[in-house]
């Protein structure tokens, strides 16, 4: 019998009500489900903050790592693991603060997986601090005059690293996030889904009302190619990164094209909860 949302849905306990990260491990779990994956073909892989803890609150494989640390551990499991689709996830300051150097390689390397990054331009965790996607001038605990430094714009960075499939989403719309994720992860190649998921607690400027009143869907601009970067980068820059939909989309060999003796056919793993396990097996 196919997998539904029972099957995906594990416990929750720290998120705050309203939070956005709720419609984001939704539409994880949600594209998984509508592209035919059993819980125990998924693996989710997350880095720390509110939005790491996905890998817990979703019942499939799951390894929660360190602090920025999700995209070389999940690369790690796609290739060790050919039969696996794989979601890294993480928020705005996982992965554009002090992972950002390995976003920028994983882009390039273009290894079959799909990073879900939930940007609410805040640290959520640690009570609200000024991240990396804040806007300059943004006030927080950390800049209570302001911030000073310009942001990071996560769709230049994705383009400019290499980025083979990028998109951007809103939590606010659900069945536009899960159609995006799961076309992300159909992508054979690395890619990235950035999705404004607001923190109701802590951000109080970039909130669900704000990314309904900025954001300009792409998919209604006239003549829109998403094969081709110049438009991609005028877009991006015209906009200011205010965005939904896909922002690039380029057909390129995957990584382990390039390795010789990569299994051809998927390596098949069991249900852990009906089966043996895999360290069983392995062991
Ligand atoms: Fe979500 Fe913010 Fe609460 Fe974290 S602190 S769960 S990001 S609303
Ligand atoms: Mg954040």
């Amino acid at each position: 019998m196919a997998a539904t949302l029972k099957d995906y849905r594990g416990d929750v306990s720290t998120w705050c009500p309203g939070c956005g990260h709720f419609s984001v491990m939704a539409g994880i779990q949600k594209a998984a489900i509508n592209l035919g994956l059993e819980p125990h073909q998924l693996a989710i892989v997350s880095g720390i903050g509110c939005s790491g803890k996905v890998s817990e609150y979703t019942r499939s494989y799951g390894f929660h790592t360190l602090h920025g640390r999700s995209l070389p551990v999940a690369q790690a499991v796609k290739l060790a693991s050919s039969g696996m689709k794989v979601v890294a996830s993480g928020g705005d300051g996982d992965g554009y603060g002090i992972g950002a150097g390995h976003f920028t390689h994983a882009a390039r390397r273009n290894v079959d997986m799909t990073y879900v990054v939930m940007d609410n331009r805040i640290y959520g965790l640690t009570k609200g601090q000024t991240s990396p996607t804040s806007s300059q001038g943004f006030k927080s605990k950390t800049s209570p005059e302001g911030s000073g430094e310009r942001e990071v714009k996560p769709l230049e960075l994705a383009l400019g690293a290499g980025a083979s499939f990028i998109a951007q989403a809103f939590s606010g719309d659900i069945k536009g996030l899960t159609d995006l994720i799961q076309q992300a992860m159909e992508h054979p190649g690395f890619s990235l889904v950035n999705v404004f998921s607001p923190c109701v607690t802590f951000n109080k400027v970039n909130t669900y009302d704000f990314f309904k009143e900025n954001l300009i869907d792409l998919s209604q601009v006239e003549g829109y190619d998403p094969s081709d970067k110049a438009q991609a980068y005028t877009q991006v820059i015209e906009h200011d990164g205010n965005l939904q939909g896909i922002i690039y989309k380029q057909e390129r060999p995957a990584y382990h094209t390039f390795l010789d003796g990569y299994p051809e056919t998927p390596i098949a793993f069991n249900d852990v909860s009906t089966e043996k396990s895999v360290l069983d097996q392995l062991w």
